[in-house]
């Protein structure tokens, strides 16, 4: 192993924090019973959040950031885990307040490692990334929820070009459910549509006020956006359906009423990926080895070195990226 390696940084500066590569050696990672050799990172909205300085993800400084990462064990303290362990990690407070991905080398402790699928490489790995995993998990608390049939009405999909949103689509049509995607940029229909989407709404028809139990259109659904979008789309939602809910892309507020709730039995399900527990990242990672097409994964797919991550980071906070974005460390 090279003496030193490079790594996105954040620390404290004056009134805010900074954001910079740094040359690291193996005795600055912390102390933790397992050094992985990284091959790649991701790039998620929490990481835009984290490096454009948009929001306050770090909580402990300095901070080597990156919420994912995939790549071989190298040395282990832990019986669970040998050199040349093909391994992902996701969550866990990577970048929070536990150094993460955006580096060669790290330190990690051993529950936090997920054996890699055979499915796939390090790279496809990180193409799904918490994004992918995430959205696997919501689908876990879709069919969890137990009411919700494929083949009995279309199930939404907010921030559907996003990341989750992008596999939310693709597992979901995997299951044979119809999927309507909502997104703001129609310039993506033909893409969404290759993932599986049958039918599209535009995000700002979901975005605008409207009354508290409206027309039911879904029999289920998965959102990323949150706010009104999270509102309107359980004011949508069938008796007896779903929405698992994972992100605030569109805001962190949820102004609606209980009136879907309590009058239609809909459920709205919480979806956390930082730090469920290991049987559920291990079905979803059998879920997305299961169903997600690695055609359709390539197709979402684009891997950036590690270089261009603060440009990344402000890409994906306005909204511009497209699917998944992959970091090359090295
Ligand atoms: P992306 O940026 O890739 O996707 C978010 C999508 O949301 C965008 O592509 C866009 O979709 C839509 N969007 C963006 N801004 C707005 C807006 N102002 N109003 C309405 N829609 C908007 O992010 P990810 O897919 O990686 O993450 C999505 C969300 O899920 C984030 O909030 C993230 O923090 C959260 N998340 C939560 C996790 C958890 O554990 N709970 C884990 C992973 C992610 P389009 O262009 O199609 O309209």
């Amino acid at each position: 192993m090279s003496d030193t390696f490079r790594a996105l940084v954040i620390d404290k500066a004056e009134d805010s924090q900074s954001v910079a590569f740094r040359d690291l050696s193996q005795s600055d990672l912390p102390d933790h019973d397992v050094l992985v050799e990284i091959a790649y990172s991701t790039l998620n909205y929490k990481d835009g959040l984290a490096v454009s300085g948009k929001g306050r993800i770090a909580r402990r400084l300095p901070m080597v950031a990156g919420i994912d990462l995939a790549g071989t064990v190298v040395e282990s303290r832990s019986p669970d885990w040998k050199e040349g362990d093909k391994v992902v990690v996701n969550g866990w407070g990577l970048s929070e307040t536990e150094w993460g991905g955006y580096s060669r080398f790290q330190r990690l402790k051993p529950e936090w490692l997920t054996r890699l699928p055979d499915a796939f490489t390090p790279m496809q790995a990180m193409a799904i990334g918490t994004a992918g995993y995430t959205a696997a998990l919501c689908v876990d608390a879709l069919e969890d929820w137990g009411r919700i049939q494929p083949g009995e009405g279309e199930v939404l999909v907010t921030g559907a070009a996003g990341g989750v949103g992008s596999v939310a689509i693709s597992l979901l049509a995997a299951r044979g459910y119809k999927v309507t995607a909502a997104t703001g940029r129609p310039e993506t229909h033909d893409y969404l549509s290759g993932l599986g989407a049958s039918a599209f709404i535009g995000r700002e028809e979901l975005a605008a006020k409207a009354g508290p139990l409206q027309k039911e259109r879904w029999t289920g659904g998965v959102d990323a956006v949150g706010s009104t979008t999270l509102v309107n789309a359980l004011a949508q939602t069938m008796r007896g359906g779903a929405i698992a809910c994972c992100g605030l892309a569109g805001g962190a507020d949820l102004p609606g009423t209980v009136l879907p709730h309590i009058l239609r039995s809909v459920a709205l399900i919480g979806v956390d990926s930082v730090m469920a527990p290991q049987d559920q990242r291990n079905r979803a990672w059998e879920r997305l080895a299961r169903d997600l097409d690695l055609n359709k994964l390539e197709a979402i797919t684009q891997v950036e070195p590690l270089s261009k991550i603060q440009d990344l980071a402000n890409e994906i906070i306005d909204g511009h990226v497209r699917g998944r974005v992959v970091i090359d460390v090295a």
